[in-house]
């Protein structure tokens, strides 16, 4: 019997590529390889579709009070409209259930359409069915044509800039590992940075005409201007110390919390890039929003995204922080 030789597993990307990527979309305005699919609506708006799905135990702790993870459910998607500049119409919910506990449920649905009033989205249809806790939303927003935030749009010389601050949901589930091992519980301001995002709609909204590419932060910061980076064809340097850390890790050793706000995922805050002379219409979008609004780096020519310290010297991640690059070497 012939046998393929065991290969290296496929990552993530890779695998959408190599499988689900046929190259670019023949309706769609746009298709594969931003946080949501842009479908011609009208003559003057766009369909904006993006479906993200939590699993149990995977992307989050067994004990989740019920209410939060109705929240994060929904908002994990409303966070991907946002980060394309549109906004929300409607949802649907696919969920895999292993019982019927009715005061789980209520919970659970407190928590989702609390949210979904809170920007106008409705639950359109969904499929429910018996099976280990999963759960899948489609959320359905809608945007002036052209006017969406993608992420290929970054121009050289554009400042790199991030809403709110960093670090906090990846510090709780690092924390919620130590729990599971029998460890202090999470303190709350980290637990609710985890467990109850909030999605920077009227941010994304508001950038349409400032911003010139976007995404929103799940994977890490630095993983997700990657991201823009690749798309738009360019490179990034990003200055360590204008980073916003949660304050929740003040207590934090200074270099551990600049690796979590760096490579910690989870934050679903904005990072965007835009032209130098908005900085000032941007600066007072952060104040009428009361979001802060924090420039933390620049577009450059070349690729891949580059952090450094304030004397522009190259930074490298190690296991504890971010050390230069000159440390990792000797
Ligand atoms: P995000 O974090 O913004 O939700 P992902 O990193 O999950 O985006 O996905 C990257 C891109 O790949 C997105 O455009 C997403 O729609 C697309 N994608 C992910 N999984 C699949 C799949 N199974 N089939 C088609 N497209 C996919
Ligand atoms: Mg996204």
């Amino acid at each position: 019997m012939n046998r393929t030789p065991p290969t290296r597993a496929l990552g993530e990307f890779e695998l959408i590529g190599r499988f689900f990527d046929r190259g670019p979309a023949r309706r769609a305005a746009l298709g594969i390889g931003d946080d949501a699919a842009l479908l011609p609506a009208s003559a003057d708006h766009e369909r904006v579709v993006t479906t993200d799905m939590l699993v149990a135990g995977r992307h989050f702790f067994d004990d989740v009070e019920p209410a939060s993870l109705g929240h994060k459910a929904l908002a994990v998607n409303l966070s991907d409209l946002a980060a394309m500049g549109a906004s929300p119409e409607a949802f649907t919910l696919a969920v895999a259930l292993p019982g019927v506990d009715e005061t789980w449920l209520a919970a659970f649905a407190r928590g989702l359409f609390a949210l979904a009033d809170a920007h106008g989205c409705e639950l359109v249809g969904g499929d429910t069915t018996r099976g280990p806790l999963c759960i899948s939303i489609t959320a359905i927003g809608r945007v002036p044509t052209g006017c969406a935030l993608r992420r290929d749009g970054a121009q050289p010389g554009d400042d790199v800039w991030v809403s709110g601050a960093l670090g906090a949901a990846a510090a709780a589930v690092l924390l919620g590992d130590r729990v599971a091992s029998g460890g202090a519980p999470t303190p709350g301001a980290l637990a609710e940075r985890l467990d109850r995002p909030q999605p920077r709609l009227a941010l994304g909204i508001e950038l349409r005409h400032l911003a010139s590419a976007a995404i929103d932060v799940s994977d890490g910061l630095l993983a997700d201007l990657g991201h823009v980076a690749e798309r738009s064809r360019l490179a990034m340097r990003i200055e360590a110390g204008a980073v916003p850390i949660d304050g929740a890790l003040a207590d934090w050793p200074d270099a551990e919390a600049l690796r979590l706000a760096l490579t910690g995922g989870d934050d679903y805050e904005l990072a965007f890039t835009a032209p130098v002379e908005n900085r000032h219409a941007i600066g007072a979008l952060g104040s009428r929003l009361s979001l802060p609004l924090s420039r933390i780096g620049t577009v450059l020519p070349g690729d891949g995204v580059g952090v450094v310290d304030s004397h522009g010297l190259p930074l490298a991640p190690d296991r504890r922080g971010f050390d230069h690059f000159a440390a990792d070497e000797h």
